[in-house]
């Protein structure tokens, strides 16, 4: 028997197996990416208290001698586990190794790949259509998002999707899920008309929705030129026309908020339809220029979708 494998039954150490599943359990647990296993790490500490690790578990380490540079290497047991575990993980292929993620994402994670996350649905008994709608990030729909926040900003853009996509493929459910993600970053997670900013009490899920400008039922593109983050109340207001942008990103109001009787859309003192009719309002736009809103794709919703 080897030394490391006498030490974890010496410590009576949770098993390569559970440890797997733990990181399953973990990556789900914090959006599908996890950090390396280092000294001081806040996920080695939370898997080892999922574990309840005693101190002399969490602190026994291995002593490898390099002879001929005379020098004794240590490591932590628990960290070795912890690594060996996530390297059969990636064997596997269901995460992506820290090596792959940081030409992605530039942080050294291990991170789900869609295998994997199948895996941790099916563990935890979540359907799989769940996936539209948990923030997990996976290594294919993040290999996507990098490519929408590279795309060029052609002056003649055209905002629909030429390709028929007839089948809801793979494809285009992972296309779907990187829209969703890359708007909402790129806006900081914030509406871009009002500016909030709020997520679920775990952190997880952002109230923010990425929008489709031209939609998607009429075949609009899932880029960020065609995109744009709302809250859900814009969100609605906009996809029903009780306001547009025009080229210059100022909102204009429907003429017909004015009709309205004076209780309409009050929330206390807050008057949801006279903020939209405020003029000269414009919306918050990501920094870099050219990821914001095409003007074609906002000229089809002003004609098509905007309520005069
Ligand atoms: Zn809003």
């Amino acid at each position: 028997m080897s030394y490391e494998r006498r030490m974890l039954e010496d410590l009576k150490m949770p098993t390569q197996r559970e440890v797997e599943q733990a990181l399953l359990r973990s990556l789900f647990n914090n959006n599908g990416a996890i950090k390396e296993f280092g000294a001081g790490e806040k996920i080695v500490e939370e898997i080892a208290n999922d574990f309840g690790l005693n101190e002399e578990q969490r602190t026994a380490y291995l002593e490898t001698i390099y002879e001929k540079e005379n020098r004794v290497k240590r490591s932590y047991l628990w960290h070795r586990l912890l690594f060996r575990a996530a390297d059969s993980l990636a064997k596997e292929k269901l995460v992506s190794r820290p090596t792959q993620t940081v030409l992605l994402t530039n942080k050294k994670e291990w991170m789900l790949t869609e295998d994997g996350y199948n895996q941790i649905l099916e563990m935890l008994r979540i359907p799989l259509t769940q996936k539209e709608i948990l923030p997990i990030k996976s290594y294919e729909v993040q290999k996507i998002v990098k490519k929408i926040y590279k795309q060029e900003r052609p002056e003649d853009y055209n905002p629909f999707e030429t390709k028929k996509i007839i089948q809801i493929t793979r494809e285009a459910k992972l296309r779907n899920r990187a829209f969703k993600q890359a708007v909402k970053e790129a806006y900081d997670f914030r509406c871009a008309v009002c500016g909030m900013k709020i997520h679920s009490p775990n952190t997880l899920q952002w109230e923010v929705e990425a929008v489709h400008i031209v939609p998607h039922s009429k075949n609009g593109k899932d880029d960020l030129l065609n995109g744009l983050a709302l809250c859900r109340l814009h969100h609605w207001a906009f996809d029903v026309g009780w306001f547009t942008l025009e080229d210059n990103f100022k909102i204009l109001a429907s003429r017909k908020i004015k009709d309205l009787s004076a209780d309409f859309g009050k929330l206390g003192d807050y008057d949801f339809m006279g903020e939209l009719s405020k003029e000269n309002s414009r919306i918050f736009l990501p920094r870099e220029q050219r990821i914001h809103p095409h003007p074609n794709a906002i000229k089809w919703h002003r004609e098509n979708t905007f309520c005069r």
